[in-house]
């Protein structure tokens, strides 16, 4: 389709901007380890220079004073655009990010357009002025309301998993509601990021109002995050950098939303059709190769019923497809970074140490045409219990943990017990017994026969250190605007009720 080596800028202003130290990083297919595309190795200046193209935007009022007809509009023709742009941006999501082209055709592409859509009808829809009607007697008559402002300059920081959905569950909501802003993409995976930044400034944002740079997050997000000119900063992350970038957001009192790690749950019932069950949790653990926040990787599964879910699982996990995320035929990419698959290595080898039961899997796929790319073989733990490392840690891979349960009143407790709380699961043919358990996982997502179901339509968050706030449907409009309470006195006179009760001012 594309091919060809490119060579980015970052965007800032409205323009294809070089880096100041013109230093390079360099943007690897992680299928072959070629090099692909290029773009400039950021430092504070360019951060300093983004943030103050953002602030003058923000301060000239060409987009924060537009009326919401007209940023919905923009919003709108974006969302157009990006389907238009559909093959470039799935093509380069996958080669940058290894997520099937089967998926990034299909599902990235209609969570993207889908989020800008649907946030500029909810954006319609949210009362934009509230008032109250309750006069207290000791106050003259009062016209009261109040109404939603921009924050200011936002700041986007993102991960290497879903480069362009999780950066437009930031961008969206930010420019709905009036604010400029600023992202930073994961060094392995900014280029679709940069092209967004693009694709909306031709749908008419305002130079200025989105900004993208690039460079290391040790160094230039750090920066970023701990900048007195940022507003508010939403992360997608790792919890520890979530909870570095909580404590400085603190000196600053930022807006922080965090979206962190997890370690989610799945919960099969004695009742599962074992066939959903199988499913469930090959999805759960091996979507996107398991590389995915919200991954089912903690299976508790009732004791008698663990080694026929488990056979099914394999039997399934032999027919799939693992290798180029650009093959439409493929199922499974390959892992994003070599640092990454050394993760997921450590923790087999962690389990093992620990005395979990390698029911398949376990190793990196090294032949034929995994030579050159960080290729994983889904692997399955059985007889884990809660406390093993493995099971405890996020591991971000093809990973599953099976954890033999005999009550289901211990199964609840062990699910409930991790610093994590994103994501859980469910599966039973009893629906309402599977809804009594939902509302005891303390988790923001509970899937009930089912997984991986992000809608821009419905919040997405975490309890616990999985971090906080919501993106998604009316609650992120609400996370990226204040709230400006008006308070007029229609009658002001001399005499006022008010004062004379107060501070007698009638004397
Ligand atoms: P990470 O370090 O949290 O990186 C996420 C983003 O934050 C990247 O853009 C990164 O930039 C930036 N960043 C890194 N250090 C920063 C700092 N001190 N201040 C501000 N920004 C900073 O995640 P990772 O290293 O890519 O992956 C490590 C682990 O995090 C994974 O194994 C997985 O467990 C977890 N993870 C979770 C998610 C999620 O969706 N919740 C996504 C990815 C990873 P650079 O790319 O330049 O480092
Ligand atoms: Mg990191």
């Amino acid at each position: 389709m594309m091919s060809g080596f490119m060579e980015y800028q970052m965007f800032i202003d409205g323009q294809w901007t070089p880096g100041l130290t013109g230093d390079k990083m360099e943007v690897i297919n992680p299928a072959t380890r070629e090099v692909v595309a290029t773009v400039p190795r950021g430092g504070r200046e360019d951060v300093d220079r983004a943030l103050a193209s953002a602030r003058a935007s923000f301060e000239s009022g060409i987009w924060a004073n537009k009326s919401v007809e007209e940023r919905a509009q923009v919003l709108m023709n974006a969302a157009m655009l990006v389907v238009a742009n559909k093959e470039r941006l799935a093509y380069l999501e996958s080669l940058t990010s290894g997520g099937t082209i089967r998926r990034t055709t299909t599902v990235d592409i209609a969570e993207v357009a889908g989020t800008l859509l649907l946030t500029a009808m909810i954006l319609k829809e949210l009362p934009q002025v509230e008032h109250t009607f309750f006069s207290p007697p000791w106050v003259a008559p009062m016209h009261t309301f109040w109404k939603r402002e921009p924050v200011g300059v936002c700041a986007g920081i993102t991960p290497w998993n879903f480069p362009l959905i999780l950066a437009m569950y930031k961008i969206a909501p930010a420019l709905a509601m009036g604010n400029s802003i600023v992202m930073k993409p994961a060094s392995i995976t900014p280029v679709t990021t940069l092209e967004l930044a693009k694709i909306l400034t031709d749908a008419g944002v305002p130079p200025g109002v989105i900004n993208v740079i690039t460079g290391p997050g040790s160094s230039m997000g750090n920066y970023l995050a701990g900048h007195p000119e940022v507003d508010k900063i939403a992360f997608t992350g790792s919890t520890e950098v979530g909870r570095q970038i909580a404590h400085q957001a603190a000196d600053t009192i930022k807006r922080v939303t965090l979206e962190l790690g997890g370690k989610s749950p799945i919960i099969v019932l004695d009742d599962a059709d074992m066939e959903v069950a199988a499913n469930m949790c090959l999805l759960g653990f091996l979507f996107h190769s398991g590389q995915v926040c919200e991954s089912g990787t903690r299976l508790f599964v009732p004791r008698r019923l663990q080694d026929e879910l488990v056979e099914r699982m394999i039997s399934k996990i032999k027919k799939m497809v693992i290798g180029d995320q650009l093959d439409m035929e493929t199922d499974l990419g390959p892992i994003a970074s070599q640092e990454q698959l050394n993760t997921i290595d450590r923790y087999v080898h962690i389990g093992k140490e620990e005395g979990a039961q390698l029911a398949y899997g376990g190793r990196q796929l090294t032949e034929g045409i995994y030579e050159k790319g960080f290729f994983y073989e889904p692997t399955i733990f059985i007889n884990c219990h809660n406390q093993m490392t493995q099971v405890r840690e996020e591991i971000f891979g093809p990973v599953q943990c099976v954890i033999p349960y005999d009550d289901v009143e211990e199964a609840v407790a062990m699910a409930n017990d991790s610093i994590y709380g994103l994501g859980g699961g469910i599966c039973s043919t009893n629906i309402s017994r599977a809804q009594k358990l939902a509302n005891r996982l303390r988790t923001g997502t509970v899937w009930i026969n089912t997984w991986h179901v992000l809608r821009p339509d419905a919040p997405f968050g975490g309890y616990k250190q999985s971090g906080y706030g919501r993106e998604c449907c009316y609650h992120s409009l609400l996370a990226y605007s204040e709230v400006k309470h008006i308070c007029l006195d229609l009658t002001p006179d001399g005499d006022d009720k008010l004062m004379n009760l107060l501070i007698g001012s009638n004397r």
